[in-house]
């Protein structure tokens, strides 16, 4: 599902980089990325989202390349197959929360929004703890609220990639429990693949294999 090779990343500045001779997940494997604070782990997420894209070396997600794709391709890609949650969750503040849940079909014409998109939206956020909440805009909820809202919209349209930075991270015990089992549940449904970001050693015995992103810190290495 996921393949990077020889890949080489460094910011603009020169100040971070990333290494990955290879790595790789399968197709419905369950993931977790740990690290301190700065090590690279949501650069890891952009690099494999294709949001930003590496100077050497190549992503595959489901066999496509991202750096041999245009814009548009990457954009209709991201959008088609991978569920992404933002560490800063990136709510639009003036739509309601409804609405924030079933953006990705708002932005791009290869999703359709049908009924069943609506009442899945409905269920999900029921199923978050935020089922109240979908009139309110996200200005109005606490940051809990907002990550969950931030969960919903990732899995709403079914994602065969659900990539998730640090989505629990703003929970109380019991909400990071319901958050990360349901995150689980819709993978397994599917055969996703789940890859998930956390600084929390209490969840990591969900996961099938747990990477340290140190291992690709460039810093040190010629
Ligand atoms: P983590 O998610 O593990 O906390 P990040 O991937 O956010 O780490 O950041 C890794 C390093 O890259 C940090 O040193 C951070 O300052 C730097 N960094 C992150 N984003 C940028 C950027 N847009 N430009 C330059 N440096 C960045
Ligand atoms: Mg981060």
């Amino acid at each position: 599902m996921i393949r990077l090779r020889d890949l080489n990343f460094e910011y603009g500045d020169g100040g971070f980089s990333l290494r990955v001779p290879e790595f790789s997940v399968e197709r419905g494997e369950r993931i977790a990325i740990v690290g301190p604070s700065g090590s690279g782990k949501t650069t890891l997420l952009h690099l494999m989202s294709g949001i930003v894209l590496p100077q050497r070396g190549c992503v595959e997600i489901g066999g496509a390349d991202w750096l041999a794709l245009a814009e548009a391709e990457r954009r209709a890609l991201r959008i088609r197959k991978i569920g992404l949650v933002f560490q800063t969750f990136e709510l639009l503040e003036y739509l309601r929360v409804f609405d924030n849940i079933l953006l990705p079909y708002r932005i791009h014409r290869s999703l359709r929004l049908e009924s069943t998109c609506r009442a899945r939206a409905a269920e999900l956020a029921e199923q978050m703890g935020v089922g109240d909440q979908l009139e309110r805009y996200p200005t109005q909820l606490s940051q809990g609220e907002r990550q969950r809202v931030a969960v919903c919209r990732a899995l709403v349209t079914e994602p065969d990639l659900i990539l998730a930075d640090e989505p629990t991270g703003n929970l109380d015990p019991a909400n990071k429990r319901r958050v990360l089992e349901r995150l689980i549940a819709c993978a397994e449904r599917r055969n996703a693949t789940l890859v998930l970001v956390t600084h929390d050693r209490d969840l990591l015995d969900r996961f099938e294999r747990v990477v340290d992103v140190k291992a690709f810190s460039g810093t040190g290495s010629p």
